[in-house]
């Protein structure tokens, strides 16, 4: 089994998104309740690389992602780690804004680059900040003149402002550059206030929830009517659970399990949004062995869920920081219900059209916990 490791190469960021750095602004009291956070962590990589290397020559066929803050701040150290540590595959997850300033020896070597985009122009400059979606677009027409034929994600946000169905659908097909991979994370549960002041409610409720079940049966139509399963992530991830009769599915990110993250001073973590909280460090890359790190389990609500089997549990820091109060994350998990229960609705549909031959089992494989964290 492969073994990913999120690199943190730094904790800045060239951005100040609104659920991010705005969140961040509006929610100065965000605390970490009983937790011993390190605010003190290097800017930048502090470790040396043959440390580094020596990491990863004990799994040589782990797989590395570069992340930040923005890794492509870090274009020196993205070199040298591509130049002197082997690893089976490299990763980018970037804002896509400095694309250009990483030489295409390089970009073309990523097997999948996620890239942030929230959607047309109009919602991804709201969420993101004036001129970013134009960059971006810029920066990944570069890539691909230049050779890149790796997998290239289209990396959403979801919030209020976002009308899932139809951002997906325009991401899908338009005139500016169109993505056959998409995947969406939902803006839930990582600040301590957030909820009070939007209305995650009504949209989860009156557009969320209904624009998935919309886009779920787009999804199969477009298997029957041209024979492709589009790389749509949610969807993909969930269906090839039901169809393959897996029993069990743990937390679909591999978050503190399959998929780790390095800090930038080397201790690891089991995922980048857990940097810092020392409560969770599990070793560091001089002493540990990735692969025989130690496995986290989800506590409760997800161990009484009756859907946890097919959910995995969504996100550990989520269900350790607990942010938002039950109730409020329960809303979350109703999203979570819908896009279960409207994949199911379709299965019979899938299984018939995988019986006539018009599309195949395998074309709902995927690179298993590449970033994409299947339940947003
Ligand atoms: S639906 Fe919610 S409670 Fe249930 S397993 Fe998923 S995240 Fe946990
Ligand atoms: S879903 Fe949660 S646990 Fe998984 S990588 Fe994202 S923040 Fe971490």
């Amino acid at each position: 089994m492969l073994m990913f490791f999120h690199l943190i190469l730094t904790n800045e960021c060239n951005l100040q998104c609104r659920y991010c750095y705005g969140e961040a602004v509006d929610d100065v009291d965000t605390g970490f309740q009983d937790f011993e956070i390190d605010y003190s962590l290097p800017k930048k990589i502090s470790y040396d690389m043959d440390v580094l290397k020596k990491f990863c020559s004990l799994d040589s066929d782990c797989v590395l992602s570069f992340y930040g803050g923005e890794p492509l701040l870090c274009v020196e150290e993205i070199k040298q780690i591509m130049d002197n540590v082997k690893a089976r595959l490299y990763l980018i997850q970037t804002n896509g804004l400095l694309l250009d300033r990483l030489e295409s020896d390089y970009v073309n070597r990523f097997h999948t680059v996620l890239v942030s985009v929230d959607g047309d122009e109009a919602l991804t400059d709201f969420y993101r900040g004036k001129g970013t979606f134009r960059k971006v677009i810029d920066n990944l027409k570069l890539i691909k003149r230049n050779g890149f034929k790796g997998e290239l994600i289209a990396r959403m946000t979801v919030m209020e402002q976002t009308d899932i169905y139809k951002q997906v659908r325009w991401l899908l097909d338009n005139d500016e550059f169109s993505f056959s991979s998409v995947h969406w994370q939902m803006n839930a549960g990582f600040w301590e206030n957030d909820f009070k002041r939007r209305n995650f409610q009504e949209w989860s409720e009156r557009s969320y929830n209904p624009g998935i079940r919309n886009l779920v049966k787009f999804w199969v139509d477009c298997m029957k009517e041209a024979g492709i399963v589009l790389k749509l992530y949610p969807f993909l991830g969930i269906a090839q659970s039901l169809l393959s009769g897996e029993e069990r599915s743990l937390l679909r990110c591999g978050g503190g399990w399959i998929n780790y993250a390095v800090q930038t001073d080397g201790f690891i973590v089991p995922c980048p949004t857990m940097w810092g909280m020392k409560d969770y460090y599990l070793g560091h890359i001089s002493s540990a062995n990735p692969l025989k790190l130690k496995r986290l389990a989800l506590n409760s609500p997800c161990t009484e869920c009756d859907v946890f089997d097919v959910c995995g549990g969504r996100c550990l820091y989520a269900n350790v920081i607990r942010r938002w109060s039950s109730e409020a994350y329960g809303l979350v998990c109703g999203t979570v219900r819908n896009l279960i229960d409207a994949v199911a609705k379709e299965l019979p549909r899938m299984r018939l059209l995988i019986k006539n031959g018009k599309i195949g089992l395998k074309d709902f494989d995927f690179l298993k916990y590449n970033g994409c964290e299947i339940i947003p």
